[in-house]
């Protein structure tokens, strides 16, 4: 009923979350254990898809780190998401009732932003980052798509009456979003 762990300025995940990226050979899932390294795979993975010799000591012929299921909930991002400026922190919170995720930043300073015109008036009263090369374009606002067979089976989505759920999310993503 209450909600109290969603601080607007103090974002507490709810959920752990682990990314994964999938072999673009076998299509099995890895964890990527740095955000910092899934941002840049998937800032490029149109252009440079990933395979499991990318992470270390690891082939195709390794089983998966993570099956693809409904023990987790997945997330899944775009690909070609701008990797974050160096300063600025992307993060994604699924809504309790999983009826959607919600994309925001937060600026250097702590303050947090959810739409390019808000990003857009912080780099025009911040010129030092525009000349750094920042601009609106690098940051994304798009949702990831929470997939549906991967949400609880107790969970009424929409429904705003909800237990705090100890539950794992994934971040992932794939080439066809939708
Ligand atoms: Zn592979």
């Amino acid at each position: 009923m209450e909600d109290m762990s969603q601080s607007p300025d103090h974002p507490t995940p709810e959920f752990m979350s682990v990314s994964a990226v999938q072999c673009a050979n076998c299509f099995q899932w890895r964890l990527i254990s740095s955000q910092e390294e899934y941002e840049e795979i998937r800032e490029n993975f149109i252009q440079k898809p990933w395979f499991c010799d990318d992470k270390a000591n690891v082939t195709c012929q390794d089983p998966s780190d993570i099956e693809y299921d409904a023990t987790r909930t997945w997330v899944v991002d775009r690909p070609n998401i701008p990797k974050t400026p160096s300063g600025f922190k992307r993060y994604v919170h699924v809504r309790k009732d999983y009826s959607r995720a919600d994309t925001y930043y937060i600026l250097p300073g702590g303050k947090k932003v959810r739409s390019r015109t808000e990003v857009e008036s912080f780099l025009e009263a911040n010129p030092g980052y525009r000349d750094a090369g920042i601009t609106v374009d690098s940051f994304c606002f798009t949702t990831p798509k929470i997939m549906k067979e991967t949400i609880p089976e107790d969970v009424e989505v929409g429904s705003s009456n909800k237990k705090k759920m100890k539950r794992s999310k994934m971040d992932g993503f794939v080439d066809e979003y939708e």
